[in-house]
């Protein structure tokens, strides 16, 4: 997560900037970017993932990501577990397994979108800078686009808006400085933004939503829109480790 201008490397995008990117199977970079990679995956990331791959949250979770603390913010975070030898496991001779699927860090790239919320934790304000990479071929194309261009092309627009949720979270107003997890609220930070099928069966118990306060109708569309059930899951788990906001 990055959570300070310090934090982020590369030029600065004004919006209306454009900048020249294609990736090609053609070009000899081609794959070489999928390996020796660290690959966050976000809740919604791993949702789409689970998808594409046709497996639950259980079996992506416990065979398919890897769970590491962020040293400077404290929070933990999952990323793709690498295959022996450093290669995305979803890297193929013909390019990615889960191209309709795959996350946002791979669908954001050669850009990186920063964000902190807008005025009065209303919104978000975004920053886009370049990640200017020397063997990536990609900046030698004349294709040309502003970074909502991108955006559009990459498909990335309900990435971002399952992803910006989490700024209630990571940025909660009541939070200062790194953050301590307890082992319990580590696990219940996985369960409430990864373990889905975990996480609708808690809510299906008529005991835990009276004991949380939760309200009935969010409750429903959780248990019957998986998208929904993240949110309500950032909610809780805000709720669980700041109180109420
Ligand atoms: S052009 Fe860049 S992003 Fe595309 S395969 Fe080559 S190194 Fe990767
Ligand atoms: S998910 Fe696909 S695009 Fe992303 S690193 Fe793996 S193979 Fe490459």
């Amino acid at each position: 997560m990055i959570e300070t201008m310090a934090d982020l490397g590369g030029q600065p995008l004004e919006p209306a900037e454009s900048f020249t990117f294609a990736c090609e199977p053609a070009l000899a970079c081609f794959g070489s970017c999928c390996r020796d990679k660290r690959l966050p995956v976000t809740p919604y990331d791993a949702l789409r993932l689970g998808r594409g791959l046709g497996i639950s949250a259980a079996e992506l979770l416990a065979e398919h990501l890897e769970l590491e603390m962020d040293p400077r913010s404290g929070w933990p975070a999952l990323r793709i577990k690498l295959a022996d030898g450093g290669a995305c496991p979803y890297l193929t001779s013909r390019g990615c397994r889960v191209y309709q699927d795959r996350p946002t860090c791979c669908r954001i790239y050669p850009v990186v979108r920063a964000v902190k919320p807008g005025r009065d934790h209303r919104g978000v304000r975004e920053v886009f800078l370049r990640q200017d990479t020397p063997h990536c071929l990609g900046w030698d194309q004349p294709r040309r686009l502003t970074p909502a261009q991108w955006v559009a092309d990459q498909g990335l627009a309900p990435y971002h808006r399952h992803n910006d949720r989490l700024l209630s979270l990571v940025m909660h107003p009541k939070r200062r400085g790194k953050v301590e997890l307890s082992p319990r609220q580590t696990h219940a930070f996985i369960a409430a933004l990864y373990n889905r099928e975990v996480l609708a069966q808690m809510l299906s118990d008529p005991g835990f939503v009276q004991r949380y306060r939760l309200e009935a109708g969010q409750v429903a569309r959780a248990l019957a829109d998986e998208e929904e059930l993240i949110g309500l899951g950032i909610d809780w788990l805000a709720d669980q480790l700041f109180g109420p906001a």
